[in-house]
C-alpha cells in the first residue's frame, strides 16, 4: 500500500546519496521532495508539516557520520521519524478490564467495521482462545445484523440473536447481559456505520460508550480514505474517545497517508491492520516495518551499522588503488566476497541496501545465495595465486583441476570468470566517471 510513497521518497533520497555532504541546502531539497512525496501520499498537510519541520531541523543540526553516505544518514532521520509519528509503544489489545470485556467498533460506513468485527473474534478466539460474543447495533441498514450472523458462525463465534425491532442501546445492554450470564470473556459491539459524521448517529454511539464503558474504541478506517481520515478520525475521537485504530484495506493499492495521518491527529495508535478480505486477514501493526515498507529501503540503519564495523577502510582504499591503475584480478573479487560474507545474510543484506529493495524480486529469481558466494569463494581459493592475478591464463584444462579442486561443475567455474569479467568492465567504467571517489564509495 505504501508503494507511491516509497518510490517518491527512494528517489529523492537516491539522489542526495551521490552528494559529498549534508548541506543545509541539500536538506532543504530533500525535504521539499518529502514534502510532496507525503502530500502525493495523501498524508493530511498539517500532518506533513509538522513531520518536515521535525525532519528538517533533526537532519540539519547532524553530523555526517563516518563512512555513511549523507542520502543513508537523511534516510535515517526520516526512518525514525516516521516511527515516531506512527508510534512506538506496545498496541496490543487492552483486555485487562473484569470480564466480559466490551469492545467498540466504530467508523465510517463500507469502512470494514462488521468483517473487522468478525476478525478480531476470531484472533481472540484462535490465540488467546477467549470466550467471545458479537453484536452488531446497526439497524439501519438492511441485513447488517444478518451480516455479522454469517461471519461469526465463518469464525465459530457466538452471535447475539437477532431481535427485530431493538433499538442499537437496547442490544448494547442485552449484549453485555448476555455475555455476563454466559461467562464470555470480550464482546464485540459493531455499530452502525455513517456515510459521513452525523450528529444523531455519533450521539448514539456516544450513549452505547457511556452505558458499556468500553475497555477499547476502535476506530476502523479504510486505508484509502485518504485526507478525510483526519476528519474522521478527528471527529470519532473528540466525540467518543478512540483508543486504537485499525486499518482496513493495506492489501490494495492505498498510497498509505490514512496510517500517518490518523495517528498524528488522534495520538492513538494504530492497533491492527486488515490485510484481505478473509476472517484471518488481521495483523499486528509494527510502526518499523511500516516505516521501512513506506522509504522501500530497508533498514538503512542497520546497514550503515554493520558496514561500519566490517568493512576494512584500509583494504577497501587498497582495492581501490589498484583499480584505479585499471586492474580488478580474481584476488580483489575473493576480497569482495569476503567481505560480503563478513556482512552476514546476504539477501537480508541486499534487502537492506537502498535501491535495491526494488530489485529483490529480480534478485530472488537470479537465485543469488549465501550458499553461492561460498562457492565462487571456494572456487577462487582452488586456483592458483598466478591464476587469480591472471585470468586469461584460464583455459579448459585448467578450468577441469579447479572445478575439480573444489568440487564445483565446469560450468559454475566458467561463471565465476564470465562475472570477474563484468565487474571488471564496470570498474573500469567507473573509473572514468567518477575517479577514486566513486570507487571509494562503491567499495565501502
Ligand atoms: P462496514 O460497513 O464498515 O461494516 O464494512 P464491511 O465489514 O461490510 O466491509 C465492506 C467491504 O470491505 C466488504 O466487502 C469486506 O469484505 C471488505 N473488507 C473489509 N476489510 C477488508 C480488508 O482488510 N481488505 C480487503 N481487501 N477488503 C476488506
Amino acid at each position: 500500500m505504501f508503494d507511491s510513497l516509497s518510490s517518491r521518497l527512494g528517489a529523492t533520497l537516491d539522489k542526495l546519496k551521490k552528494r559529498g555532504a549534508l548541506s543545509e541546502s541539500d536538506v532543504n531539497t530533500a525535504m521539499r521532495e518529502i514534502r510532496v512525496a507525503l502530500l502525493e501520499a495523501d498524508v493530511a498537510l498539517p500532518v506533513v508539516k509538522e513531520f518536515v519541520a521535525r525532519v528538517k531541523e533533526q537532519a540539519i543540526g547532524q553530523d555526517v557520520v563516518k563512512s555513511v553516505t549523507p542520502g543513508q544518514m537523511v534516510v535515517k532521520i526520516v526512518h525514525d521519524a516516521l516511527i515516531d509519528t506512527l508510534g512506538t509503544e506496545e498496541t496490543g489489545l487492552n483486555l485487562a478490564a473484569t470480564p466480559p470485556v466490551p469492545i467498540l467498533m466504530v467508523g465510517l460506513q463500507g469502512s470494514g467495521k462488521t468483517t473487522t468485527s468478525a476478525k478480531i473474534a476470531r484472533k481472540l478466539k484462535n490465540d488467546q482462545k477467549k470466550k467471545v460474543l458479537l453484536a452488531s447495533l446497526d439497524v439501519y441498514r438492511p441485513a447488517a445484523q444478518h451480516q455479522l450472523q454469517v461471519l461469526a458462525d465463518q469464525a465459530e463465534v457466538d452471535c447475539l440473536p437477532i431481535v427485530k425491532g431493538q433499538k442499537p442501546v437496547a442490544i448494547a445492554g442485552r449484549a453485555l447481559e448476555e455475555a455476563r450470564k454466559g461467562g464470555y470473556d470480550v464482546v464485540i459491539l459493531d455499530t452502525a456505520g455513517r456515510l459521513h459524521i452525523d450528529q444523531e448517529l455519533m450521539d448514539e454511539v456516544a450513549e452505547v460508550s457511556a452505558l458499556t464503558e468500553p475497555a477499547e474504541t476502535l476506530l476502523v478506517s479504510d486505508a484509502m480514505i485518504g485526507q478525510d481520515a483526519v476528519n474522521t478520525a478527528r471527529e470519532f475521537n473528540e466525540k467518543v474517545g478512540v483508543t486504537g485504530i485499525v486499518l482496513t484495506r493495506v492489501d490494495g493499492d492505498a498510497r498509505g497517508g490514512a496510517a500517518l495521518s490518523m495517528r498524528a491527529v488522534t495520538g492513538r495508535p494504530i492497533k491492527l491492520l486488515g490485510t484481505s478480505e478473509k476472517l484471518d486477514g488481521l495483523e499486528g501493526f509494527h510502526a518499523d516495518r511500516i516505516a521501512n515498507r513506506i522509504l522501500g529501503m530497508g533498514d538503512v540503519v542497520s546497514l550503515v551499522e554493520k558496514a561500519a564495523q566490517t568493512v576494512d577502510q584500509d583494504a577497501a582504499e587498497r582495492m581501490a588503488k589498484k583499480m584505479m591503475a585499471g586492474k580488478f584480478d580474481l584476488e580483489d573479487m575473493l576480497v569482495q566476497l569476503q567481505q560480503i560474507q563478513k556482512m552476514g545474510d546476504f539477501k537480508g543484506l541486499l534487502g537492506m541496501m537502498p535501491g535495491l529493495a526494488k530489485m529483490k524480486k529480480q534478485i530472488a529469481e537470479a537465485n543469488i545465495d549465501d550458499r553461492m558466494i561460498k562457492h565462487q569463494e571456494a572456487i577462487i581459493l582452488s586456483m592458483t595465486r598466478q591464476e587469480r592475478r591472471h585470468p586469461e591464463l584460464i583455459k579448459a584444462s585448467r578450468k577441469r583441476r579447479i572445478a575439480a579442486g573444489c568440487g564445483r561443475p565446469v560450468q559454475e567455474v566458467n561463471k565465476v570468470l564470465k562475472q570477474h569479467q563484468q565487474m571488471a568492465t564496470v570498474m573500469k567504467h567507473m573509473k572514468k566517471a567518477g575517479g577514486r571517489k566513486a570507487l571509494m564509495s562503491a567499495l565501502t
